[in-house]
């Protein structure tokens, strides 16, 4: 029996694996699929090659806003080339480590559960004391739509192997896998047609800088809020998308990928033969906390079952999960970080901490400082001087809470702010530490001061 068996060589279950070799040599992890992680195969890797690409032909571009006057052409198979390529180098760091691994710790295949401490992998059984489950998810597609357009209908899974950039795109969803191809694809020359069923694009809560995220997005995307294509059909080498019920209008593209949320591979488990209520897995009783499952010794981390998909969590809680494994019965929390969530949209998004909507649903007093950075000296300098920021100040504390963030490199400041609140700092310390001088940060102070005004108005009143 091993101490420890994990299903899933993702970044959740290399981190667990990473982390268990520490304190015992009698673990098995066993995966199906490559192992070279969805983050690096098909996932933040290339995706951000894509945009970073994107990101310079647009500053090109536009480059007369900083007094410029450039020309530059787009290879259309180039670029693709260039995503696979640098995409293949980062998988094979990951398959190196892998393959570093003693190869009687690792097996190929797809397990199930055939009860509470078996699992079966291509008729063999393994048993366990401790489960880590981190089997990721999957895009959600339409397998009819599917059938209809073949490889005219993608998802994030194959949109990195198109031997060269579509001419045209519809893109269904506005969520962030979304939202990010979409204007990358837009930047490169390709025309891209978003459907968006809400209207909303992204991640942001605050229904102020929602409204201007869905404005600034819409200046270069064609996003039709409101709208999912009515019927596809494919006519030759293209897809005939109509839409608009009262208004009938036809778009005919290449391609459609769509990104419309992604499905925990749970099901593939079979965990009724664990518990006949584990059928359905999207009612498991799963602690948000410990990530246990029912009572089990068995924890499940990672995409599998989680409501922030971000490969930082993934990693932290593959590597906790260990813990609770080996002190079993004895469980401790590993959702321990504070929220951090980037969107690597123009301009970028983020939220730190708490965002708007949970703090107005817990009834929790706080006061927003906001900045528009439309004037702000540092983001006029260069030629990014879209977005705004609010910060979310709790009343009765003076704490810094959280933070939602449409601004350029929001990423950089993002990352600050959640530190500063990891800290839970006050907004009084907080404007008394650096903030240098013209940067994008001084943006935050402005923020930072409307707040504390509020709050002294507040006691004042
Ligand atoms: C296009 C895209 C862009 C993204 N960009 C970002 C980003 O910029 N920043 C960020 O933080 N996150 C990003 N993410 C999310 C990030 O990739 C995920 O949070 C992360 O990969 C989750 O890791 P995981 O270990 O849970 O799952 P995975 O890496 O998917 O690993 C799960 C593994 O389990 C295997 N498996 C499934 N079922 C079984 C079974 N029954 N038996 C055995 N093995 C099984 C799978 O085949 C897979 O190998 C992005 C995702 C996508 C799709």
């Amino acid at each position: 029996m091993y101490d420890i068996i994990i299903i899933g060589a993702g970044t959740a279950g290399i981190s667990a694996y990473k982390e268990a070799i520490r304190h015992t040599q009698n673990i098995l992890v066993i995966n199906q699929g490559p192992w070279d992680t969805t983050c690096a195969r098909v996932g933040c890797m290339p995706s951000k090659v894509l945009i970073s690409t994107a990101n310079r032909m647009h500053d090109i571009l536009y480059a007369d806003e900083v007094a410029l006057n450039v020309k530059a052409d787009i290879d259309r198979s180039q670029v693709m080339q260039h995503v696979r390529r640098l995409r293949d180098r980062f998988t094979a760091a990951t398959l190196r480590d892998v393959e570093s691994w003693d190869p009687q710790h690792k097996i190929s295949g797809t397990a199930v559960f055939i009860n509470e401490n078996t699992v079966e992998v291509d008729g063999q059984h393994y048993q366990a004391k401790a489960f880590i489950i981190a089997v990721g998810s999957t895009p959600n597609i339409e397998i009819e739509l599917k059938n209809k357009l073949a490889e005219r209908l993608i998802t994030s899974d194959q949109v990195f192997e198109l031997e060269q950039l579509p001419r045209s795109l519809a893109v269904i969803g506005s969520g962030v896998i979304a939202i990010e191809l979409a204007q990358a694809f837009q930047r490169l020359g390709v025309k891209t047609t978003v459907f968006a069923r809400s209207a909303k694009v992204g991640v942001l809560t605050s229904p102020n800088l929602q409204k201007i995220a869905q404005q600034e997005i819409s200046k270069e995307l064609d996003i039709k809020f409101g709208y999912l294509p009515e019927s596809f059909e494919l006519i030759g080498d293209e897809v005939q998308i109509t839409y608009d019920k009262e208004n009938p209008q036809t778009l005919n593209v290449d391609y459609v990928l769509t990104a419309i949320g992604r499905k925990s591979n749970l099901s593939s488990l079979k965990l009724e033969n664990i518990h006949p209520d584990y059928k359905d897995t999207k009612q498991l009783d799963i602690d948000a906390n410990s990530k246990q499952l029912g009572k089990y010794p068995i924890f499940i981390v990672g995409d599998a079952y989680t409501s922030t998909p971000l490969q930082h969590e993934a990693a932290i809680e593959g590597k906790l999960a260990v813990k609770n494994c080996l002190n079993y019965p004895k469980i401790e929390n590993i959702k321990t970080l504070t929220p951090l969530g980037i969107v690597f949209s123009s301009p970028e998004m983020a939220i730190s901490g708490q965002n708007y909507a949970v703090l107005v649903k817990q009834g929790i007093e706080f006061v927003t400082g906001t900045v528009s950075y439309e004037k702000q000296g540092r983001a006029i300098v260069l030629g990014k001087n879209q977005g705004a920021v609010e910060v979310y100040v709790e009343k009765s504390t003076r704490r810094l809470l959280g933070a939602e963030l449409l601004v350029e490199s929001a990423e950089h400041m993002a990352h600050l702010l959640s530190w500063i609140i990891s800290q839970q700092l006050s907004i009084d310390e907080i404007l008394e530490m650096p903030f240098y001088h013209p940067t994008l940060e001084e943006g935050l102070r402005t923020a930072l001061k409307h707040a504390r005004r509020q709050l002294a108005a507040n006691s004042n009143g």
